[in-house]
């Protein structure tokens, strides 16, 4: 029901109890006008003279049995300590039709009151509470709005009006709240936890404080946290008194698990257990983003979406001439992600630079907290692993959330399996789709029980404490992700073989031994011998070769062009681009090639030169998958004809990028036919410096396609605005800052 839907239903509003609440719902009520009458009532005339002169009310009454004759709705907003008695003077009184709710911040004692008073709930009553309020107190403190954006909980009882819950829900919506349907007993215990347990720790702080004998000082350089304290123990004694004894037992609950976390951390202090301390603090302050994350079932960065706010970042690009400079682009992921995995299960600490905080890592690296292992950081790429070693991992407090990560969730069902502890494994919407019979079949044939939904979805139940044996396992699919989980899982069998039928990435493999396990590859082969101990190291981790890309091309396209692009991983499973490239004429010479945790770095050097067209060879498709986009910009600059066959899986990445590449091109000058596999790009070549046209580009939220076009820039005639790019930020967050840091002339807007 709308508020719209609302207006002629409600006559006759009583309020009994005309302080904050009360007065600010009565209030909000009058404001836009969804009842014809307001009736106030409370303790003493004072207040209800007060109401009357606010306009706060319509009409006063100190008779709760006379308020309540021909009342369609009565708010009851008094302390709950009154709740009984108010309900046995007025339940005589009230009419088949009348609705009552209530704004109580305890429900259990509301529900068992109802049931005293009538014998059992009546089905009008709707029992709630706004989870919104101040410290002050009284019909003048309150205000029509005091309830916007704010949660109300309502907890019907079983076998309620239905009618009766919906006129409440549209009252609070017409109030501008959030309504949230609980039960009363779960309300209580949540409520304990966020509300009630703080005001009891403020008041006990503030008041053992002001006992002090420094008190004045104390007080007189206050700031900051216990102003916050001092703030919330200013709250009305009164309420308080009453909450704490209606939720004695849930209070008591939540108390006792604090003071055991309490005494924990003294210990910690008293023994200068720095590792105990960082424990506590590191997921203390990754909490509040952590569980925001769970609760609204989202991934831990804002995956591609065409939401509003999305569709109104647009990259304007001003023709450019040419690059120059050196460049670190972001961390590779996936290295990233095997950073946090094995340091976490070695032995010591493990120190990783140049961490991409991206979705899937973050989403990992919440999980290993979740594991019990400490880890400081993210903080600009940096991280510190406290590794707890192959077995020291410990059961997380619930089902471990890997937001929109299928990485995370394959690879760690492989290490999970072989835990002491059970676990499930969940996701966002969309991970819950994907799936998980490719590694849920191979671990149960090392002896793993474990579960998915019916099609081989998420959630993942993994049983524990199981003992896995190896097995040789010959993969349908080419999948790094099924490689590394068995890999995981084999860590703690007797010796596990995998044969992948085609080359995939093997950044698993590498860090491993970069770990110190030895393992041994043969051809399309990996065997891992169990129950090797894991060495923490120091991981720089390489920048990542699909965003180094776009500078690769970039500097290839913009004649006098030079750029040196630092620390880039060129692991032969990526360097398709490269490869690529070079075949069509680039200028690019691998500098300082290293090996850095089993992973070959190397400085890139690009200089520009004249590009032509190739036939791309099919063997390095897989190994270029992600780069595309930007090749093909580099086809346009080149002399003769770019074919791209066998390339099918581009039509479903985050968008469709052969068609929207092509379209694009097309929308620039170029000659570009999509064809089901690939594309056909006839390049414009390099004796006239304009090869686009400059135009207006939609990258459909892809942010490969949005930097693709903003390197196309460099050889523009005219201004390129490309639309919908926020989505760059998922992947490359700097791409802004370090495209115009070597010479692109973009700027972003928002539109
Ligand atoms: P308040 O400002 O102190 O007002 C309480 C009102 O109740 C006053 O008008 C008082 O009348 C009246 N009252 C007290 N005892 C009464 C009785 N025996 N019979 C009739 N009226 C009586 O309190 P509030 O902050 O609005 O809180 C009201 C309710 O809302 C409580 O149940 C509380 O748990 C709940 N709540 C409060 C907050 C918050 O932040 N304050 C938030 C959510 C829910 P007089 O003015 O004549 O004394």
């Amino acid at each position: 029901m709308s508020a719209a839907e609302l207006n002629g239903r409600l006559s006759k509003v009583v309020i009994i109890g005309l302080g904050l609440i009360g007065g600010s719902f009565a209030r909000g009520l009058k404001q836009a006008a969804l009842c014809d009458q307001v009736v106030g009532c409370a303790r003493s005339i004072s207040t209800l003279e007060k109401g009357l002169a606010l306009g706060v009310i319509d009409a006063a009454e100190t008779d709760l049995t006379k308020a309540v004759q021909g009342a369609d709705l009565v708010f009851l907003s008094m302390p709950i300590g009154a709740t009984e008695n108010i309900l046995s003077v007025i339940a005589p009184h009230l009419e088949e039709h009348t609705i009552v709710t209530d704004a109580g911040s305890v429900k259990g004692c509301v529900v068992e009151a109802t049931q005293r008073v009538f014998g059992e709930t009546p089905l009008n009553f709707i029992p709630g509470h706004p989870i919104a309020g101040s410290e002050k107190s009284g019909v003048a403190a309150g205000t029509a709005d005091l309830f916007l954006h704010h949660k109300v909980i309502l907890t019907p009882v079983e076998n309620h009006s239905p009618h009766a819950l919906s006129i409440v829900r549209a009252l609070w919506e017409a109030l501008g709240a959030e309504v949230v349907l609980m039960g009363h007993l779960a309300h209580d215990k949540v409520l304990a936890a966020t509300s009630h347990l703080p005001h009891l720790l403020a008041y006990s702080l503030v008041d053992t404080l002001a006992k002090d004998d420094e008190n004045l000082d104390i007080f007189r350089y206050a700031a900051g946290g216990f102003r916050d304290f001092t703030r919330i123990a200013a709250s009305d004694p009164t309420m308080w008194h009453d909450i704490f004894l209606a939720n004695r037992t849930a209070t008591l609950e939540m108390l006792d698990g604090f003071t055991e976390g309490l005494s924990q951390l003294r210990e910690a202090v008293e023994t200068g257990n720095s590792q105990e301390m960082l424990g506590v603090f590191t997921r203390a302050q990754a909490a509040r983003g952590h569980f925001s994350t769970i609760s609204n079932q989202r991934a831990y960065l804002e995956p591609m979406s065409e939401s509003t706010n999305q569709q109104k970042t647009a990259f304007i690009l001003k023709p450019g001439k040419q690059v120059h400079g050196k460049l670190r682009v972001p961390g590779d992921k996936s290295i990233s992600h095997r950073s946090i995995i094995l340091g976490s299960i070695a032995e010591g600490e493990t120190h990783v630079e140049g961490f991409l905080e991206g979705e899937d890592a973050l989403a990992t690296l919440q999980a290993f907290r979740d594991l019990g292992v400490v880890i400081e950081g993210p903080h600009q790429g940096r991280v510190k692993i406290y590794g707890v070693g192959l077995n020291g991992l410990t059961a997380p407090p619930g089902d471990l959330y890997l937001g929109n990560s299928g990485t995370s969730m394959r690879l760690l069902a492989g290490l999970l399996s072989a835990q002491a502890f059970p676990v499930t494994l969940t996701g966002d919407e969309s991970l819950s789709k994907r799936p998980m019979g490719r590694v849920a079949n191979p671990l149960r044939e090392m002896g793993v029980k474990i579960d998915t939904a019916e099609d081989g979805s998420p959630p993942l139940k993994i049983k524990g404490a199981q003992n896995l044996s190896g097995i040789s396992y010959k993969m349908p699919m080419a999948s790094a992700q099924v490689k590394s989980c068995l890999l995981l899982a084999g860590l703690y069998a007797d010796s596990t073989t995998v044969i992948e039928p085609a080359v995939t990435r093997d950044h698993t493999e590498r860090m491993l031994h970069g770990f110190g396990v030895s393992i041994a590859q043969q051809g399309d082969m990996v065997t891992l011998k169990g129950g090797q101990t894991l060495k923490a190291c120091s991981i720089d981790i390489p920048a990542d070769i699909s965003s180094a890309a776009f500078f690769m091309v970039a500097a290839s396209i913009a004649p006098g062009s030079e750029i040196l692009l630092e620390h880039v991983g060129v692991n032969p499973t990526r360097t398709g681009i490269i490869d690529i490239l070079r075949l069509m004429g680039a200028d690019i010479s691998l500098q300082n090639t290293r090996d850095v945790g089993g992973e070959p770095v190397a400085d890139v050097l690009v200089r520009s030169a004249n590009l032509k067209g190739i036939d791309i060879p099919e063997r390095l498709v897989p190994l270029a998958i992600d780069e595309f986009p930007v090749l093909f910009v580099a086809a346009a600059c080149a002399d003769g004809t770019t074919r791209l066959t066998g390339a099918e899986e581009l039509r479903v990445k985050e968008s469709d990028r052969i068609q929207v590449m092509a379209d694009g091109l097309v929308a620039l000058g170029i000659d570009a036919n999509a064809t089901p596999d690939g594309i056909v790009i006839q390049g414009k070549g390099n004796k006239e410096p304009q090869v686009f046209t400059g135009g207006s580009i939609e990258s459909h939220g892809d942010h490969r396609i949005a930097m693709a076009f903003s390197v196309a820039s460099l050889r523009s005639g005219d201004e390129i605005c490309i639309e919908n790019c926020a989505n760059v930020a998922t992947s490359f967050p700097s791409f802004v800052l370090q495209a115009q840091k070597v010479g692109i002339q973009i700027s972003v807007k928002d539109i």
